[in-house]
């Protein structure tokens, strides 16, 4: 069967060496091969993150459970916590913090735009124990600015949790630099493995915070208590078992860490910035408008647009026949009057341009305005 290019933010296209990975033969959690290649993941994931000084966490689910594994060992019943909305996922994030007791302020914007530094200063001067961001919202392709807010939440002594799903690996992120006390994210996205594994990345204000808890955490399977052990031993390369881990998983992910080390972290968040710039170029070429309001706000690893005038959800369908499968909206506002496009992981100006050849010939423009515009943004 024909492969169609997947250009969702999420699942994404993965590496051929990182899918042979994962197809190797399943060994035990506790074999002396895959003790190595899970540690030396575990090394690796500190240069993704840019936390030299961080614990990371990886267990098997999706990004969802990485958010509640932030938030389980974080949360006592009656925190104060102050949430960054930019759109879907920070709904789900205040879901996530009531469930686990917290008293959840949040902080909107404008449709495509990211809130006021001085509300969220307010609402932390207010008192809080924890502050959300959406590094990228997916269902607006708004960036937040995680390094102001950071700081901000620091001067009033606030605990930071970034969901970084749709950017990790993708997006400029200096975790220890900008002082961001928990980042969590899934496989399946600017990571480029397949979905099912979760990764968190502690830094030592947090584990702190997680040891001078009063309450035990709510969720067995999420405590990092039991956690911590386990991806201890691995990182000093000693047996150890709690939960069995997604072993193939692991591997393919162990594979997609060392390829990230070898292109460097730098230059791939700049080749995510340089072909998220040749896309847009294309699709302004096109006169498709952008949901992100100003180019400041536009992440790097998913374009949200809306249709042009007279188009709807059924070009998505045409999209697919010229051999792309790109994302419906997602955010109830504009759901319907929107679509997305993922590039992250391992794509390259190829991608881009066979993306935007399917756009073209989905809406009939004949001309490769579009694809030319991409190109010539690329070769500058
Ligand atoms: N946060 C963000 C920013 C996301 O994009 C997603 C997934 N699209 C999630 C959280 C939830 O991840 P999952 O669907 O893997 O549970």
């Amino acid at each position: 069967m024909a492969h169609s290019l997947l250009m969702i933010p999420g699942p994404v296209e993965v590496d051929g060496d990182v899918l042979a990975a994962m197809a190797r033969p399943t060994v035990g959690h506790t074999s002396p091969g895959f003790i190595e290649t899970f540690g030396a993941c575990l090394d690796g994931l500190r240069d993704v993150f840019a936390a030299p000084d961080g614990q990371p966490f990886v267990v098997a689910g999706s990004g969802t459970l990485a958010m509640e594994l932030a938030v389980a060992n974080l949360v006592e019943p009656g925190d104060r916590a102050v949430v960054v909305d930019c759109g879907y996922f920070a709904a789900r994030m205040g879901d996530i913090l009531r469930r686990h007791g917290a008293q959840v302020e949040s902080i909107g914007a404008d449709l495509g735009d990211v809130p006021d530094l001085a509300a969220v200063e307010a609402a932390l001067a207010r008192g809080a124990k924890v502050l959300t961001i959406t590094h990228v919202d997916t269902s607006t392709g708004v960036l937040a600015p995680v390094k102001e807010l950071a700081a901000l939440a620091r001067q009033y002594n606030v605990l930071t949790i970034v969901d970084g799903v749709c950017a990790v690996a993708g997006q400029e992120f200096r975790q220890s630099e900008w002082d961001v006390d928990v980042c969590l994210t899934g496989s399946q996205k600017a990571l480029a493995v397949p979905p099912g594994l979760v990764l968190v990345m502690v830094r030592p204000r947090a584990l702190e915070a997680f040891k001078a808890r009063k309450t035990p955490v709510a969720s067995y399977y999420c405590d990092w208590g039991l956690w911590l052990p386990i991806m201890q031993a691995y990182q000093s390369r000693k047996p150890a078992y709690f939960a069995t881990p997604a072993v193939n998983l692991v591997v393919a992910l162990a594979e997609s860490v060392k390829q990230i080390k070898a292109e460097g972290i730098e230059a791939r968040w700049a080749r995510h910035r340089k072909l998220s710039a040749a896309f847009r170029a294309g699709i302004e070429a096109l006169d498709i408008r952008q949901v992100p309001v100003r180019e400041d706000v536009r992440a790097v690893t998913l374009t949200a647009m809306y249709y042009p005038d007279g188009v709807d959800s059924k070009l998505l369908g045409r999209i697919s026949a010229a051999g792309v499968v790109v994302a419906g909206g997602l955010h109830p506002a504009i759901a319907a009057k929107s679509f997305r496009v993922g590039h992250m992981g391992v794509d390259g100006i190829g991608e881009i341009l066979q993306t935007l050849s399917a756009i073209e010939q989905s809406l009939d423009i004949k001309t490769g305005a579009g694809v030319a515009a991409a190109q010539s943004h690329w070769m500058e």
